[in-house]
C-alpha cells in the first residue's frame, strides 16, 4: 500500500480502522511508532492485547471490569435499591465524575437505532429485565443520552418495566440535546440527575 514497506503499510491499515484515523494520520501514527523505544512499542502491544482479554462483564451491571462482579456492585456502600440505566461504560464514569450518586448501574452498550438496524434484542436490555426480577429495586434512572436513540431506548425500557412496582425515572433536560453523556461536565450531569422526573 502507498509504496510504503510491508510492515508500514500493514500499521497503516490498523490505524486506519480506529474511528477517525484518516490514511495521512495513521501513516503519520505508523512513522511515530517506528520512531519509538522498543520498550514503549512493547507496552503499547501490550496495552492492546489487554484490553480485550484482562477485560470481562459484570455479571450483574454488565460493566466492563476485571473481576466480576465489578467494585460497584461488590461494594456494600452502594445503594442497591437503585440502578442507573446507561448507555456506554464511559457513562458511567461520567456519572461517577459527579460524585452525586451512590446506586447502581446498568450499561446497555449501545442504544435502539432503527436506522442503524440495532433492536432491543442487541443491547443489555434482557439483562436488565432478568435483574429486576431477581433483586429488590426501588427505582430505576433511565440516563441514556438525549438524542433520538437515547429517548426511544429510554421509552421502550420505561413500557417494558412498566409491570413492575418500582419508580422510573427518567434524568432531566437541560443536557444539551443530541449530546452525549460523558461530555456533559459535572455540574450539568449532576444537576440533569437531581431533577430526574417520573415517567
Ligand atoms: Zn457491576
Amino acid at each position: 500500500m502507498w509504496g510504503y514497506p510491508e510492515p508500514v503499510s500493514r500499521m497503516i491499515e490498523q490505524f486506519m480502522k480506529l474511528p477517525g484515523i484518516g490514511p495521512k494520520t495513521a501513516a503519520r501514527l505508523a512513522f511515530h511508532v517506528m520512531g519509538m523505544d522498543q520498550k514503549d512499542v512493547d507496552e503499547f502491544a501490550k496495552a492492546l492485547k489487554d484490553i480485550k482479554t484482562k477485560l470481562t462483564e459484570c455479571a450483574i451491571c454488565c460493566n466492563i471490569t476485571e473481576t466480576s462482579p465489578c467494585s460497584i456492585c461488590a461494594d456494600p456502600r452502594r445503594d442497591k435499591l437503585v440502578i442507573c440505566v446507561v448507555g456506554e461504560p464511559r457513562d458511567v464514569v461520567a456519572m461517577e465524575r459527579t460524585h452525586e450518586y451512590n446506586g447502581t448501574y446498568h450499561v446497555l452498550h449501545g442504544a435502539i437505532s432503527p436506522m442503524e438496524g440495532i433492536g432491543p434484542q442487541d443491547i443489555r436490555i434482557k439483562e436488565l429485565v432478568t435483574r429486576i426480577g431477581q433483586e429488590d429495586i426501588d427505582e430505576v434512572i433511565l440516563a441514556t443520552n438525549p438524542n433520538v436513540e437515547g429517548e426511544a431506548t429510554a421509552m421502550y425500557i420505561s413500557r417494558l418495566l412498566k409491570p413492575f412496582s418500582l419508580k422510573i425515572t427518567r434524568i432531566a433536560h437541560g443536557l444539551p440535546v443530541g449530546g452525549d453523556l460523558e461530555y456533559a461536565d459535572e455540574v450539568t450531569l449532576a444537576k440533569a440527575l437531581e431533577g430526574r422526573r417520573t415517567l
